[in-house]
């Protein structure tokens, strides 16, 4: 699945590197199955398909790739577990742009599943997937990924991100901050301590990849957070603080692990739930004001 849309003068488009399996339970923390099994269909092992979206800016001066997927190079023991659908590169060229056309790469945080197609393997090497981007990502969470503690050790794997540090390709980032015109991160603590949604602003619209903070349109609610999170309280409280300014802006909300939709503008319903609405394709496109355009998707594949 690709889509494309405008925010302000940018392109956007969301491209895939394909479908993996979750644990139900593990993706809705302490939430009953009776309640989550209404939005999230399992199957026989009670995995859940969750998507892994990346997304790519054009600005006109820059072309910026958001999150790489699960890439190519897991071990056996958690392809068992998760698979390895492995269709990014795939699926950027289908979309039109090779590895050499990026510029920019950002990682909101270093699991594996964000981080895949950073890299490849090379001999006995490692080396950037995107040879001409800069690559950026919190200190704090290469911090924590190094010390390899007992409860997420499995969820980071240098070859990912230490080449590129050595190389010099990887910039460390310490808080919040513009990475060029238009495109900044910005620290929501929770799932990890440093984990950063990429916030994209042109002509007065503003999208934002949100990263594992909501990682589908099925986690909208303050308390549904994933058991994955080190910091659950502090997910609840950042995710408070996104909605108070997502919601009246009315900023682009992208998901990237929902299978299905990789975009949409998060609102308020009459009762007061948190509620997604998907852009849909404009029925007379000619008369589609500005706004309106990110409507328009196009869909590829
Ligand atoms: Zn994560």
């Amino acid at each position: 699945m690709t889509s494309s849309s405008t925010l302000g003068n940018f392109e956007l488009t969301a491209v895939s590197d394909g479908i993996y399996q979750l644990d139900g339970g593990a993706f809705f923390g302490v939430v009953p199955k009776t309640l989550w099994e209404k939005k999230a269909k399992a199957d026989a092992n009670n995995h859940i398909p969750a998507g892994l979206n990346s997304v790519i800016v054009r600005t006109g001066d820059h072309i910026v790739l958001i999150e790489t997927g699960i890439g190519n190079k897991m071990p056996d023991r958690l392809v068992k577990i998760y698979g390895q659908p492995a269709k990014l590169l795939d699926n950027l060229s289908a979309a039109g742009f090779s590895p050499e056309d990026f510029d920019i790469v950002i990682n909101t945080h270093l699991h594996f599943d964000h981080c895949g197609w950073n890299t490849i393997r090379h001999g006995d090497n490692f080396i950037a997937t995107f040879p001409k981007a800069k690559y950026y990502v919190q200190e704090g969470e290469w911090q924590h990924g190094r010390r390899q503690l007992e409860r997420d050790a499995i969820s980071y794997m240098s070859p990912n991100y230490d080449p590129l540090i050595a190389s010099g390709q990887m910039q460390l980032l310490h808080g919040d901050q513009e990475i060029v015109p238009g495109i900044s991160v910005k620290i929501f603590p929770g799932h990890t301590r440093h984990m950063q949604a990429v916030i994209i602003r042109s002509a007065g619209e503003t999208a934002c990849y949100i990263s594992d903070l909501i990682p589908t349109t099925a986690h909208l609610d303050l308390t549904w957070v994933m058991a994955f999170d080190l910091f659950p309280l502090e997910t609840i409280e950042s995710r408070k603080e996104f909605y108070s300014h997502a919601i009246p802006e009315k900023w682009l909300t992208m998901f990237t692990h929902d299978p299905n939709v990789p975009w949409a503008y998060v609102e308020k319903d009459e009762r007061g739930r948190m509620v997604a609405r998907a852009t849909h394709v404009a029925a007379d496109a000619s008369s589609a004001r500005p706004s309106e355009k990110l409507g328009k998707i196009a869909k590829k594949n």
